[in-house]
């Protein structure tokens, strides 16, 4: 199962992508399920899910079924014209945030250009303030960059598209810093790529009345949260409150690249004819396989499902009752598992040892993000692998 000496796939990695990723852990020829095949044939429970972006799994026949008629039809035709599946997803999505009637969506391909997209509805304000967490990640392009409150990310990139504050992720930082002149707040909800950190109880609530009181937008990003991964289509629909925008991307269109901002009432009407656009944005490909797939979530019931899979994930590894385990975190199927100083990437690799894949997203927290169709059988097979991994390190 090691892969003690460089292989031919790690030097032609090493010498053809661009040194920007980190060695890649394995060559993986294919899929179905929760579960992953590499190039010698062993098999992985892949409970990383191409973090949180395939939520039907591999190989679903909802997703080949989709992927196949739409292509065999067309792929793509740019935004001089209008697709059946473009506008039966523009619309699907409206109703499933919330937004309805008034709402709009812009169409992107990843979560940067989603965030993109909301960089500039708050430009749009007039208004020069943008407001966002520290520690919170909202992608790697300029603008996107510029909104992200890690130093380190930013510092090879200055100067930053200026005009955005990094607060702490309390409501007295967002009181003191809430004026008229503010144009928005974007937030994650949980902060994944910081291990899966729920914002503090109650926040987004203070944070609604803040913004509204004020005349700023607030913006949710649920690029790594929607979609029904935390057991509603979006995370703040938990928190009963309307946002402005909400942004979508990795788990939408199961694997396939494809991100949307939703706009709600009269933020719907900041951006105008020719303020932006995207050429393969909202292409007829991306958004028939959308709509397969979150039409699957909805049949299949797998926001209950990610609900309680969760759940019983959750207690299995407090359960382990490790002494490697400080803490669980996360709400549905984003689950952060704290970890002793260090242990994380320890755990992660002995895990990957025992055929299962989970990141380490820091040197102290395990993030996983399964695909929303796991049964009894994967939530066993995890906690099997998963104790064999904590007793390894
Ligand atoms: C992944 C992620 C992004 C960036 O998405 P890309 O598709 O990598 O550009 C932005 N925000 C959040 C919360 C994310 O998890």
């Amino acid at each position: 199962m090691t892969t003690a000496t460089t292989t031919d796939w790690q030097q032609r990695h090493a010498r053809d992508l661009m040194a920007s990723y980190a060695p890649p852990l394995r060559l993986l020829v294919r899929g179905e399920g929760a579960w992953v095949w590499d190039e010698d044939g062993t098999q992985y429970l892949d409970f990383l899910g191409g973090i949180a972006v395939n939520s039907l799994g591999h190989a679903h026949p909802v997703v080949v079924e989709a992927a196949g008629r739409q292509a065999s039809l067309m792929v793509h035709v740019s935004n001089y014209f209008a697709t059946p599946s473009q506008l039966e997803l523009a619309e699907r999505l409206k109703r499933i945030t919330g937004a309805g009637e008034a709402g709009r969506v812009y169409f992107g391909n990843s979560g940067a250009e989603a965030n993109e997209a909301a960089f500039k509805l708050a430009r749009r304000t007039g208004r020069p303030r943008i407001l966002a967490l520290k520690n919170a990640f909202h992608g790697r392009t300029m603008g996107a960059l510029a909104l992200t409150g890690k130093p380190a990310l930013q510092e090879p990139f200055l100067p930053m598209v200026p005009g955005v504050e990094h607060l702490d992720s309390t409501v007295e930082a967002l009181a003191e810093a809430m004026r008229d002149d503010v144009a928005a707040l974007i937030v994650e909800p949980i902060k994944g790529e910081t291990g899966v950190v729920p914002l503090p109880e109650g926040y987004l609530r203070a944070a609604r009345e803040l913004t509204e009181r004020h005349g700023a937008l607030l913006i949710v990003d649920e690029i790594q949260t929607g979609v029904g991964r935390t057991g509603r289509w979006f995370d703040f629909q938990h928190e009963g409150i309307v946002p402005d925008a909400v942004t979508i991307a990795k788990g939408i269109a199961g694997g396939v690249p494809l991100s949307a901002m939703v706009t709600f009432g009269a933020a719907s009407d900041l951006l105008q004819r020719g303020d932006h656009g995207s050429t393969f944005g909202g292409n007829p490909f991306a958004t028939a396989v959308a709509n397969a797939v979150l039409e699957e979530i909805e049949r299949a019931d797998l926001m209950g499902n990610a609900d309680r899979r969760g759940r019983q994930i959750r207690a299995a590894v407090e359960g382990l009752g490790s002494p490697v385990v400080t803490e669980v975190r996360g709400r549905g199927l984003l689950i952060g598992i704290g970890t002793v100083q260090d242990a994380a990437p320890a755990v992660a690799a002995a895990a990957l040892e025992a055929g299962l894949i989970v990141n380490a997203i820091n040197p102290t927290s395990i993030r996983i993000a399964p695909p929303l169709i796991i049964g009894d059988e994967e939530v066993a097979a995890f906690t099997d692998r998963f104790r064999t991994a904590l007793a390894a390190v």
